[in-house]
C-alpha cells in the first residue's frame, strides 16, 4: 500500500480564490495539516517503527522505513527515488530528486530515519518510545526530534508548496540514511562516489536543537570533536602503599598533573594549537543576541569557566572546550592500600574552524614532553573524528534564509555559526561543496538519546510553518546568486 501524508479536510470554498496562490496559503495549508491532527498521526506512524540502528536485529526494520515509508511518501510528491547501497552501511540510503529546471537552484535535504535504542524500561510511567503520546504540550516518542519529526516537517513543507504552486520552483534532492546513530557508516564514501548525482547548491536540512525552545534558529556547521585516551602504565600490578609508597611513582598523581597542565584551574586551554587564533568578528556579531539557556531543567552556567572574556554563547559556539570524560586509577569501587600500577583518562576536545585536527594530538605530545610528562601515552579513543565546519554567518544565503523565517514567525532567528555538538557536516560542506544551512526543530531539553525524548508541540507547528514559507520563497526566483562552476 502506498504511503502518503494524511490530508486534512480542506474547505473547498477557498480553492478558487487568489489567496490560494500565495505564500500565506502555503503556510495555512501546512498549519491546517498540523491542526487537523494529521501531522501528529503521520509522525506517530513513523515513531511506531522501531528503527534502532544500534541493535543488530533491526536490519529489516531499517529497510522498511526506507522502502515502505519514505520512498512512497517522496514519490507522492513527484520525486524519483532510488536506493543507494554502500558495503559499509547496514541499510541502503534513499536518494530522491525532483528536477524542475536545471537553471534553478538545487536544494539538498538530508534526514536520518534511524534512532538510538528505545530504552523502553526507563521512560516515565505511561510513556513508551514507540507510541507517540501527548503530555504537557509535548509529544513523547523515540525519534520525534532525532530525526523523524524533523524530516517529516520538512517533507510536509515541500508538499504544502507543491499543493499551492503546482511545482516547487526549485530543484530538490533528498538523502535519507538509516545509520546516523552508529556514525553514518558509508555516508562519506557514498557522497564521494556519487558526488555528481548528489550535486546541489545549498543544503537546507533539520537536525539538532534550536538555541532555545522559543527562538527559531539557523546553524551553519558544527564543532569538530576528537576523543582520545591518556594513560600511564608504570608497572605490573599494585604494590602495598605502606611498604612501597614514596619509593614508587604514583601514576594517578602524575596523570592528574599532566591533565592539569592542559588547562588553567578555571578551564582555559593552554595548548595554543587547540584554540583558534581569534574569534572572527562576523561570528562575534551574530552571537551578540544569543543567550545560552538550557531551560528550567538545565544546569546553571559557571561564568568563570573556560576562556576568559567570552560570553557563554561565544564559549560554546565560537571557541573550543576540553573535558575529561572519565578517569580511573586503582580499584575505584573498592579502594585497596596500594600504589596503583596505572592511570587512565578519556579526554575530549571540541573545536571550531581554525584548529587543525591533524595537529591536536601531536601538539599534545609536544606539550606533555615539554612539561616532563613523557610517560603519558596518548591513543585515539575509537570514536570517529569529526571536522569543524562553518559557513560564513554573513553569507547572502544565510541572511536570506533568516529573513524568510523572520517573515513567517515574526521573530528574529538566532544565527549560530555552528552548533556546539558535532555532525558529519563536512561531508556536505567540503565533499559536496554545499552551503550548509540547518533549521532545527528541537530544543536543548528534548532528551534525545535518553528516555523521554520529546518534541514541544509549538516547535513542531512553528517549524512546519517556517519550512512551508521557506520552501515557498525558494521557488519565487528571488534567491541570492549561486556561484556555480567554481
Ligand atoms: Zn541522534
Amino acid at each position: 500500500m502506498c504511503r502518503e501524508l494524511r490530508t486534512p479536510a480542506i474547505d473547498s470554498n477557498h480553492a478558487e480564490d487568489k489567496f490560494s496562490m500565495t505564500r500565506e496559503a502555503t503556510i495555512s495549508k501546512a498549519e491546517a495539516y498540523f491542526d487537523s491532527g494529521a501531522f501528529k498521526a503521520d509522525l506517530a506512524h513513523l515513531v511506531a517503527i522501531p528503527t534502532e540502528s544500534q541493535s543488530p536485529d533491526r536490519a529489516e526494520t531499517l529497510l522498511t522505513y526506507i522502502e515502505t515509508e519514505m520512498r512512497p511518501l517522496l514519490e507522492s510528491l513527484g520525486f524519483t527515488c532510488r536506493a543507494l547501497n554502500h558495503p559499509k552501511a547496514k541499510a541502503p540510503f534513499l536518494f530522491a530528486e525532483r528536477i524542475e529546471d536545471r537553471s534553478m537552484p538545487t536544494i539538498f535535504g538530508y534526514g536520518h530515519g534511524d534512532v538510538v535504542r528505545g530504552l523502553d524500561k526507563n521512560w516515565s510511567e505511561g510513556l513508551s518510545p514507540w507510541i507517540l503520546t501527548e503530555r504537557d504540550k509535548r509529544w513523547y516518542g523515540r525519534g520525534v526530534v532525532d530525526n523523524k519529526g524533523q524530516h517529516l516537517i520538512n517533507i510536509a513543507g515541500l508538499r504544502a508548496v507543491l499543493e499551492t504552486r503546482g511545482k516547487l520552483g526549485f530543484n530538490a534532492k533528498y538523502l535519507i540514511e538509516m545509520g546516523e546513530e552508529v556514525g553514518s557508516p558509508g555516508l562519506r564514501e557514498l557522497c564521494h562516489e556519487q558526488r555528481d548525482l548528489l550535486a546541489a547548491d545549498v543544503l537546507i536540512a533539520s537536525d539538532g536543537p534550536r538555541l532555545n525552545a522559543e527562538r527559531p534558529t539557523i546553524f551553519l556547521g558544527s564543532r569538530g570533536v576528537i576523543t582520545f585516551d591518556m594513560t600511564i602504565t608504570a608497572r605490573q600490578g599494585g604494590h602495598h602503599s605502606g611498604n612501597w609508597g614514596g619509593l614508587l611513582s604514583d601514576p594517578a598523581i602524575q596523570l592528574a598533573h599532566a591533565l592539569a597542565s592542559i588547562t588553567s584551574p578555571t578551564g582555559q586551554i593552554r595548548i595554543h594549537e587547540w584554540v583558534p587564533k581569534e574569534l572572527p568578528a562576523a561570528v562575534r556579531r551574530v552571537l551578540t543576541d544569543c543567550e545560552v539557556d538550557g531551560g528550567p531543567d538545565g544546569p546553571s552556567i559557571d561564568l568563570e569557566w573556560g576562556e576568559p572574556g567570552l560570553t557563554p554563547a561565544e564559549q560554546v559556539f565560537g571557541w573550543c572546550s576540553f573535558d575529561v570524560l572519565a578517569m580511573k586509577a586503582g580499584v575505584s569501587e573498592t579502594p585497596v592500600n596500594a600504589v596503583p600500577p596505572s592511570a587512565w583518562a578519556r579526554c575530549q576536545l571540541r573545536f571550531v574552524v581554525g584548529v587543525d585536527p591533524g595537529e591536536v594530538l601531536p601538539a599534545l605530545r609536544r606539550h606533555l614532553d615539554r612539561h616532563g610528562f613523557s610517560m603519558v601515552q596518548i591513543s585515539e579513543g575509537g570514536d570517529e573524528l569529526f571536522n569543524a565546519t562553518r559557513l560564513d554567518p554573513e553569507d547572502a544565503w544565510v541572511t536570506w534564509v533568516a529573513a524568510s523565517l523572520a517573515k513567517t514567525t515574526g521573530k528574529q532567528p538566532a544565527i549560530l555559526p555552528n552548533i556546539g555538538g558535532s555532525l558529519p557536516n563536512d561531508i556536505f560542506s567540503e565533499l559536496l561543496n554545499l552551503r550548509t544551512i540547518w533549521v532545527p526543530h528541537s530544543y536543548p531539553g528534548c532528551s534525545q538519546h535518553a528516555p523521554n525524548e520529546h518534541l514541544p508541540v509549538a516547535i513542531a507547528r512553528e517549524g512546519l510553518a517556517m519550512m512551508a514559507g521557506l520552501y515557498w520563497d525558494l521557488g519565487t526566483g528571488h534567491t541570492p546568486p549561486l556561484d556555480r562552476g567554481s
